[in-house]
C-alpha cells in the first residue's frame, strides 16, 4: 500500500492524461508511457538530441512540459543535452533526458560528473544494435555494459538501471526512476530498446501514482556520509554553494590532492550504491520486487530482464508443461545487484541467463548462484528472442530436443561458442565486498544562511605569480559590486583551465562543469533562474577549442540565453603546459607546433557571424576600460548574450616565450567595443 507522507505524494495522473489526449485504457507507445511517466513524476526540465528510436520522447516532453510549469530545450548534441539537465537538477528541478547507443556514448564524461555532485536525475536509453551507427532501428539490450562501466574513476558504476518489460512498466518504471533519483540523489537509467520504445500497447495508467519530493536542506551539507544521502542544497539558496567536478569533502571543499578525500568519498558512494537494494525491498512504495521462494521443486531458473522477459515468461510456462520444472525470473532492476535479490532461488541446480546481447549480465549475476550450474541464452542480432527458439535450447539442454530442432540448437551454441571466455565468464569480485563503512570528512553542523551576500574572494589565489588572472580578479571584484551583482541575484558557472579557477576562489553559486561544458550548464540555469545574472568565466581552451560547438550555438540562440559570458584568453593552454589554442597568435612559440592558420577571430565568428549584441576587447592591463566594457556588458546582459574577450597574460608558459606577441602595451591596443541596438 501506497501512502503519503512529508517525502512521498500521492498525485493524479488525470491531467497528464488529459494533456496527452489519453483516456481509459488506450494504445500507446512505450516513449509516449516514458513521457507520461515523467510528467506524472513531476519532471520539470528536458533537454534531448533526436536520435532513432527514442526521439518520441523529445517530441512529447518539448510539447507538453511547458504547460505543466517546465521547461525544455533540445541543444546541439547529447553532451549539451545531459549537461543542461544536471545544472537544471542542481538548480532544483526534477530533470530528464532521453537518448540511444551513440548518444549515450557522448553523455558518459557527464554523467560521471552527476555520480561525484550526487545529482538526480533521469536518462532514458533506447537501446539498438551497435558499436557505433550499428542497426539505428533494431532492438538489442547492448548497452548494459556502457551503463554499468562507461564513465571513467572508481565509482562510475553508482547509477541505478530499470528494465520495462511492457509498456505499461514504461510508465511505472519512469516514475520509479524519478523517485529513486531523488531519493538517493543519482543518475537512473531508463533501460527500453528500440522494439519496446516503438511498441504500442493497451495500457490501464493508474489514476494515481505515489512521488517522492526532494529533500531540500540548504543549510545543511550538500553531500553524504558513509553511504547516507544527504539533503539537497540548490544552486541558487540561501547559502552560496559550488558545485565542481573535483573530489571533495561533505561541504563540496575541493579535495585535489588529499588522500583522505578521494578514499573517504569513493568509499560513500560506494556504500550508499550498495544500501539501495536492502532499502527498496523493505519500501511498499517500489513494489517491482518479486517476493518469495523459487518452488521448491525447481530444475532450472531462467532468468531474464527488459522485454527479452517476454518471452522467457512464456518459454518457462511452456517447459513446464513438457516436464521441465521451469521456475522464471524477471529482473526490473538490473543494476545495483544484491544478494536480497535473489535469496529466493539459492537451491536453483540450473540456470539459464537470457540476454539480446552477447551476455553481458551473466558474470554479474554468476556470483549470486554459486551453486547453480550456468548457461547464457544469448542473441545480439537485431531480433527480439522468440520464445520457440528458447524453450528448444532449453529441452536442449536437458536433452529432450526432437530431431527437427536440433539444427537450431546447434546454431544457437555457435552463437555461443563465438563468445570469448572472459565474455562468457569473467572472474569478478562481488561489488558488495567492497568496505561497509568508511571514515568521512564530514561536518555535522548546520551552516548559516549568508547575510552578507556581497561577492568576496574566499581562498587564496591559486596563480602563478604574475598571471593575469589574478590582475583580472582584482579588477572584477569592485565592478561586480558597482553593477549590484550579488549572491541574491547572480549565479557562476566555469568549465576547465586556469581561467575557471577565478570562479572557484570566490564564495559564489558556482556550477563548474567537465572541460567546455560551461555554457551547457549556464543555458540551463538562465532558464532556471531568468530572474538571475549568469556570469560564464572560462578560458580561451575551454570555451573556444572543446566547447567551441556550445559556443557557437549558445550565441546563435542569443535572445533565449541572455548572460555575460568572459573569455579569459591567455592564448594557451596554461594548466597543462602552454600548448596552442584556437586564439594562439600564428607563428608563436608553444611547446607543439601552432596552426599554421592564423588564430579564431571572436569577433568575426560571434559578433558578425552569429550576430551577437555586444562583443568586446579589452586587456587586464587596462583596468580602466575593463570596468567600462563590463558596465556595459552586464547591462547588455540582462537582455541577450553578451561576449567579453579578455587578453589575460600568462606568465609561466606564454609570455616568457612570446614577449612581443603579448606584450601590455600590444594588448592595450586592443580594445573596443561592438554592440547593437
Ligand atoms: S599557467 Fe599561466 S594562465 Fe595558468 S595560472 Fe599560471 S600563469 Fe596563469
Amino acid at each position: 500500500m501506497i501512502h503519503p507522507n512529508d517525502r512521498w505524494n500521492i498525485v493524479a495522473t488525470e491531467p497528464y492524461l488529459k494533456a496527452m489526449g489519453i483516456s481509459g485504457k488506450v494504445i500507446i507507445s512505450g516513449a509516449a508511457a516514458c513521457a507520461l511517466g515523467a510528467l506524472a513524476a513531476g519532471c520539470k526540465f528536458f533537454a534531448g538530441y533526436p536520435i532513432t528510436p527514442s526521439s518520441e520522447i523529445l517530441h512529447l516532453m518539448t510539447k507538453h512540459l511547458l504547460s505543466f510549469g517546465g521547461a525544455w530545450h533540445m541543444p546541439e548534441d547529447e553532451i549539451a543535452s545531459i549537461g543542461m539537465c544536471i545544472a537544471s537538477s542542481l538548480c532544483g528541478k526534477k530533470t530528464m533526458t532521453a537518448t540511444s547507443g551513440p548518444g549515450l556514448s557522448l553523455m558518459q564524461e557527464e554523467l560521471g560528473a552527476a555520480i561525484l555532485n550526487e545529482v538526480p536525475l533521469v536518462v532514458v536509453n533506447a537501446m539498438r544494435v551497435g558499436p557505433s551507427t550499428g542497426q539505428p532501428t533494431k532492438p538489442s539490450a547492448a548497452d548494459i555494459n556502457c551503463m554499468i562501466h562507461g564513465r571513467h574513476g572508481d565509482a562510475g558504476d553508482a547509477v541505478v538501471i530499470l528494465s520495462p518489460s511492457s509498456v505499461r512498466e514504461c510508465f511505472s518504471m519512469t516514475v520509479a526512476a524519478f523517485n529513486l533519483a531523488e531519493e538517493w540523489r543519482t543518475p537512473v537509467f531508463v533501460a527500453l530498446d528500440g522494439y519496446l520504445s516503438q511498441l504500442e500497447e493497451r495500457v490501464d495508467i493508474p489514476p494515481h501514482v505515489a512521488v517522492y519530493q526532494r529533500v531540500t536542506d540548504s543549510c545543511g551539507a550538500p553531500f553524504g556520509k558513509e553511504g547516507i544521502v544527504s539533503g539537497f542544497v540548490p544552486v541558487g539558496g540561501v547559502h552560496p554553494q559550488a558545485y565542481t567536478g573535483v573530489m571533495h569533502d561533505s561541504l563540496g571543499n575541493r579535495g585535489s590532492f588529499l588522500p583522505e578525500v578521494a578514499e573517504t568519498f569513493i568509499a560513500h558512494l560506494l556504500a550508499k550504491h550498495r544500501n539501495i537494494i536492502p532499502a527498496l525491498k523493505k519500501d511498499d512504495h517500489y513494489a517491482f520486487f518479486e517476493k518469495g521462494n523459487a518452488p521448491d521443486d525447481t530444475e532450472l531458473l531462467l532468468v531474464s530482464y527488459g522485454v527479452a522477459g517476454r518471452a522467457t515468461k512464456d518459454a518457462a510456462a511452456e517447459l513446464r508443461s513438457e516436464r521441465i520444472k521451469t521456475t522464471h525470473l524477471n529482473l526490473p532492476m538490473i543494476w545495483p545487484l544484491h544478494e536480497e535479490l535473489f535469496e529466493a532461488h539459492q537451491r536453483i541446480p540450473r540456470m539459464v541467463v537470457v540476454e539480446n546481447n552477447t551476455g553481458q549480465l551473466l558474470p554479474f549475476l554468476a556470483p549470486y548462484f554459486p551453486n547453480a550450474k550456468k548457461e547464457l541464452f544469448a542473441k545480439w542480432n537485431g531480433t527480439p528472442i522468440q520464445t520457440g527458439e528458447l524453450v528448444r535450447f532449453c529441452e536442449q539442454l536437458f536433452k529432450k530436443e526432437e530431431k527437427e530442432t536440433a539444427h537450431k540448437c546447434e546454431m544457437l551454441s555457435s552463437m555461443q561458442k563465438n563468445l570469448s571466455p572472459q565474455t562468457q565468464m569473467r572472474g569478478i569480485v562481488p561489488w558488495h565486498e567492497y568496505p561497509a563503512e568508511a571514515p568521512f570528512v564530514f561536518v555535522e553542523e548546520k551552516r548559516e544562511p549568508e547575510n552578507e551576500t556581497g561577492i568576496s574572494v574566499l581562498k587564496p589565489y591559486s596563480f602563478c605569480p604574475g598571471c593575469g588572472h589574478q590582475s583580472f580578479i582584482d579588477a572584477l571584484l569592485p565592478m561586480l559590486e558597482e553593477h549590484g551583482l550579488t549572491n541574491k541575484n547572480t549565479i557562476f558557472v566555469s568549465g576547465i583551465g586556469c581561467g575557471s579557477i577565478v570562479s572557484t576562489t570566490l564564495g559564489v553559486h558556482l556550477i563548474k562543469t567537465s572541460h567546455g561544458r560551461a555554457l551547457n550548464a549556464a543555458r540551463a540555469v538562465r532558464l532556471a533562474y531568468p530572474e538571475r545574472t549568469v556570469v560564464v568565466i572560462s578560458g580561451d581552451g575551454d570555451l573556444v577549442n572543446i566547447g567551441g560547438n556550445h559556443l557557437i550555438h549558445t550565441a546563435h540562440d542569443r535572445k533565449r540565453f541572455p548572460m555575460l559570458c568572459v573569455c579569459l584568453d591567455n592564448a594557451n593552454y596554461g594548466m597543462t603546459g602552454g600548448q596552442p589554442s584556437a586564439t594562439t597568435p600564428l607563428g608563436a612559440n608553444t611547446p607543439i607546433p601552432t596552426p599554421s592558420a592564423s588564430p579564431f577571430d571572436l569577433k568575426k565568428l560571434l559578433f558578425d557571424g552569429c550576430e551577437i549584441d555586444f562583443f568586446a576587447r579589452v586587456s587586464v592591463a587596462d583596468h580602466e576600460y575593463l570596468s567600462e566594457v563590463m558596465r556595459k556588458a552586464i547591462a547588455a546582459s540582462r537582455k541577450t548574450f553578451a561576449f567579453v574577450q579578455v587578453f589575460s597574460h600568462c606568465t609561466t608558459h606564454f609570455v616568457k616565450n612570446n614577449r612581443d606577441l603579448f606584450s601590455r602595451d600590444r594588448l592595450k591596443e586592443l580594445r573596443e567595443i561592438w554592440e547593437r541596438e
